[in-house]
């Protein structure tokens, strides 16, 4: 598998509202805007750091997995996502090393991507998801 870049690191937060003055009051980053991922019970707010970005992510419903992230852990980091060149080639090799995947195909994220979550069972702890762009 080919990593190119961190693409994003994603931090949950209860309020994109609340959370976002951390990002730009204290830290100087500018938002590119938010939107909703339906199928993921998500709202994401991306800001732009160099190659890679800060995604917050705010829970548009209490089951969704945000939410459920919230409640046992609070807010803070909750994955960093890795930009690969062929996402389904990534998901193939590691199927064949027995990696647990959270997701065995790609699904739609935020921005157009497609995106794979390993187990963090796999991974020692730290949710990694991989993702692909097009351009
Ligand atoms: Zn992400």
């Amino acid at each position: 598998m080919k990593i190119l870049s961190i693409d994003h690191l994603g931090i949950a937060v209860g309020s994109i509202a609340e959370g976002a003055h951390v990002w730009t009051d204290l830290l100087g980053l500018t938002s590119a805007g938010t939107e909703t991922v339906a199928e993921q019970k998500v709202t994401t707010a991306f800001f732009p750091v160099g190659e890679s970005e800060v995604e917050l992510l705010e829970s548009t419903a209490p089951d969704g997995p945000i939410a459920k992230y919230l409640e046992k852990r609070g807010e803070g980091i909750h994955h960093v996502a890795f930009r690969v060149a062929d996402l389904n080639a990534a998901l193939e090799e590691l199927k064949a090393m027995g990696v647990r995947l959270i997701d065995e195909r790609p699904r739609k994220g935020a921005g157009g991507t497609r995106i794979a979550f390993l187990h963090p069972q796999a991974t020692r702890g730290v949710l990694v998801e991989l993702c692909e762009r097009d351009d």
